[in-house]
């Protein structure tokens, strides 16, 4: 057992680990997975971050680029259309220059000869040849500048220039267009992070050409960049570099004070210029680093709820396991120690059995042992008087046993010994010792003792069928007054096969109507022996043979077959009563055999009174007789049925009155018509007769006293019948008088037909 309990404590432990192994395993993994998703949802934040600056600040550039293109466009195709104009006429050319600026957005429109006489829109000339707009058309470029002074009347505008050629690529002049600085917020620039405000036009030496209102930078134009990044700083070296080289965007981190900036630089205008974003980088991150930090928020509180419910159910799961050992522990020793007596239990007794068979095949006998009515020692003693029986009954057997025998107490009352012996004798002297011990047991009880001894002739039999054969032996003799063991024979194995066959075609009988009546007559006891009724008893006419109830009724009560017997008889006896009713008699009251098992059936009264219903035969003419055993079933259900049986009509009778240990004093508490003494007091030993008679005497007495009547059963002799009319028994049966008879002759006898 001790090895049996280890292997399982071992399978609980090892189980407890691979749960806290599997617990531990997730929150290890959780924890790992969260500490990676924080780095590498950090890189996608700024990876999209950087992308969405990008992507404004190309877009932007772009926007600018275009913006300038379309005003440097007005000026080339005006160009273009000048080919052959009479140039030299300053009337002409204001003219031209009117026009153009009439329908284009240049405040002025200017031309100028190559020999730098500008004519303007603005009305005068002036010589402007010093102007590097003006040298770079007439050197046949084209240009802008931004922020740059009016010869005519001074205002700052951003002016654009277009070299004026003829057919042959010959420089005609230059012309000039001027218009308000350019504002970047009338330029619909690309959204970032939910503004427009991070823009800036810078030159090649960082000054601020154009700039958002309210830039984050804090920029204007006319500051430099190096105004908020130091040139000298390592960043300021940096911008530097990428304002004058790089041609590409370029996306750059910088710090101004204590606040990291995202910065972007895209190229414009042939990498004159450069389209600057500054933008706090929590502007754009911030609202990806909030769900950043929700989401590491909600699985780091999930990886810790994890570990904290695993670490709990570690610790849940341990005391689960500590108690399910305990459990086992003691359910084990339960199995094998039995609580009551203090020596083995039945798992214990088959584990000794086994090795003993596995040793030595021969010499060994199953016993089964039983303490015959022990429901009645029950009721006399108390639940805790028959615990003391049986412990006193466990230490006798373990008192007479062999050194090397062993035995258990199974359940209730009954217990199994398994002896060595060589000859049958030990085994008897066994039995003998063990009956006279127990008769030694003092108290106010008589006990009797039932012992089956099964010769184990094939070491292979298992014990349960040792057991069953054993058992098998001793309910062969169970029901007898004082002990007896008997040994098992292969005939009890027949008897067994029979009651398989029996029970294997009992249906099919019931339906082919092979269970019949039989009655026999009950006389009235006095001057004239008159018939006043009968018993009706079942016989069963199976292949011409009539079969006596004594050889299926026991198996029926245990089969639970008998309460559709029952029905069925009392049926067919209430089929009788209707044809006599029918033909004008007076039917005689009929007894009708109830098992103690309809006892826990609701309904069973009210199922007999439907059939008397149904045939329309009234109660009245039918007895129900209940044997005196009953009473070992609950005295309070047994009273209720028997009230029951007489509320509907019914007479009542306790059957084989005598046979059991129920006390005259329960005559009082049951509702009873008839008191049927068993035949067994109707003794034929002589020292015994006059006792015998007193008894009857006084059972018939109380019954008068109690209003009951007595019917005597098994009168078999003229003799007795004179006793019992002496003894003022009413009513005899037996076959004195009638034995039981098939209907036809009971109503020949009883009626004359
Ligand atoms: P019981 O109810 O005590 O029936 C009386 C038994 O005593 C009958 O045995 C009857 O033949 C027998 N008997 C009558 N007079 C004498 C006599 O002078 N001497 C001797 N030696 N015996 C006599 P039977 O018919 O063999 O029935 C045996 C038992 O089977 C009945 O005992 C009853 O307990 C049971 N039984 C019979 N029919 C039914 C039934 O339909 N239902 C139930 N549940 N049990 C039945
Ligand atoms: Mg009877
Ligand atoms: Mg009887």
């Amino acid at each position: 057992m001790e090895k049996k309990i280890n292997r399982i404590k071992e399978g609980l432990t090892t189980a407890e680990h691979l749960f806290v192994g599997i617990f531990a395993f997730v929150a290890i993994a959780a924890a790992v997975i969260m500490l990676m998703y924080v780095p590498t949802a950090r890189s996608f934040v700024n990876g999209y971050a950087e992308n969405t600056v990008r992507t404004g600040t190309e877009g932007s550039a772009a926007i600018c680029e275009e913006y300038f293109r379309r005003n440097m466009a007005v000026l080339r195709l005006s160009a273009a259309g000048l080919d052959g104009v009479d140039l030299t006429d300053p009337r002409t050319v204001m003219a031209i220059c009117t026009r153009i600026s009439d329908s284009s957005d240049f405040r002025h429109v200017g031309f100028t000869t190559p020999d730098g006489i500008t004519v303007s829109s603005f009305g005068g000339t002036m010589n402007t040849s010093t102007r590097v707009f003006i040298r770079e058309g007439l050197a046949g470029e084209k240009s802008m500048y931004s922020h740059t002074n009016c010869d005519f009347d001074g205002q700052i505008m951003d002016v654009y220039s277009y070299p004026v050629k003829n057919k042959k690529g010959e420089i005609m002049g230059v012309l000039t267009g001027d218009k308000r600085p350019l504002q970047l917020s009338s330029l619909g620039l690309m959204d970032i992070a939910g503004s427009r405000n991070y823009g800036l036009i810078v030159d090649n030496d960082g000054k601020v050409l154009y700039a958002m209102d309210n830039n984050e930078a804090g920029l204007h134009e006319g500051n430099s960049i190096y105004d908020i990044i130091s040139a000298d700083s390592p960043s300021g070296k940096e911008i530097n570099y990428v304002l004058n080289s790089v041609t590409d965007t370029t996306i750059k981190e910088i710090n101004l004070k204590g606040v990291d900036y995202l910065t972007a630089f895209t190229p414009m205008k042939d990498g004159l210029w450069t389209f600057v974003t500054i933008i706090p980088q929590n502007t754009v991150t911030g609202a990806f680093s909030m769900l950043t930090i929700f989401s590491v928020s909600v699985v780091g509180a999930m990886t810790l709820l994890l570990i904290v419910s695993s670490l709990m159910m570690a610790i849940r799961i341990h005391r689960i396991s500590e108690e399910i050992g305990e459990a086992v522990e003691s359910s084990l020793r339960q199995m094998y120690v039995d609580p009551l007596t203090g020596h083995d239990a039945v798992a214990k007794f088959r584990e000794n059995y086994a090795a003993v068979m596995k040793d030595t095949a021969t010499g060994h006998a199953m016993i089964s042992l039983d303490v015959d009515r022990f429901k009645a020692v029950n009721d006399m003693l108390g639940f805790e008087g028959g615990n003391d029986i049986i412990r006193q009954i466990s230490d006798i057997i373990k008192r007479n046993i062999g050194a090397n025998d062993f035995f258990c107490r199974s359940t209730g009352d009954q217990f199994y010994i398994l002896a060595h012996f060589s000859e049958n004798d030990e085994l008897v002297s066994l039995a003998e010792r063990i009956i006279n011990d127990v008769d030694y047991i003092t108290g106010d009880i008589k006990l009797s003792l039932s012992i089956g001894i099964y010769k184990i002739d094939d070491p292979q039999i298992k014990s349960r069928v040792a057991a069953d054969r054993a058992d098998m032996a001793r309910e062969s003799i169970k029901g007898r007054k004082e002990s007896r063991y008997v040994f098992f024979d292969s005939s009890m194995l027949r008897k067994i096969r029979r009651e398989k066959r029996i029970e294997d075609i009992m249906e099919d009988a019931l339906a082919l109507g092979e269970f019949i009546v039989y009655l026999q007559p009950k006389f009235g006891l006095g001057e004239e022996n008159t018939v006043v009724g009968a018993e009706a008893l079942v016989r069963w006419m199976h292949e011409g043979k009539l079969i006596p109830p004594g050889e299926f009724i026991p198996l029926f009560e245990k089969n639970g077959f008998v309460n559709k017997i029952d029905y069925y008889i009392f049926e067919e006896v209430c089929k009788l009563q209707k044809k006599y009713i029918t033909l004008g008699y007076v039917p005689k009251v009929i007894s009708v055999n109830m098992s103690r098992t309809h006892i826990h059936h609701p309904g069973f009264v009210s199922e007999l009174a439907a059939i008397c219903a149904k045939y329309e035969v009234p109660t009245k003419y039918f007895e129900i007789e209940i044997t005196e055993s009953a009473a070992y079933e609950d005295m309070d259900i047994l009273c209720d049925i028997f009230r029951e049986i007489k509320d509907v009509g019914f007479h009542v009778s306790i059957d084989d009155f005598g046979t059991g240990y129920s006390s005259l004093n329960m005559l009082k508490d049951l509702p009873v018509d008839v008191l049927k003494i068993d035949r067994s007091f109707l003794t034929e030993n002589a020292d015994e007769h006059e006792s015998a008679s007193i008894i009857i005497g006084c059972v018939v007495s109380l019954a008068a006293a109690l209003e009951i009547s007595t019917i005597c059963e098994g009168i078999e002799t003229k003799e007795q019948a004179m006793l019992l009319t002496k003894l003022g028994c009413n009513m005899a049966q037996g076959f004195f008088f009638a034995r039981p008879m098939p209907v036809a002759d009971y109503e020949k006898l009883t009626y004359g037909i």
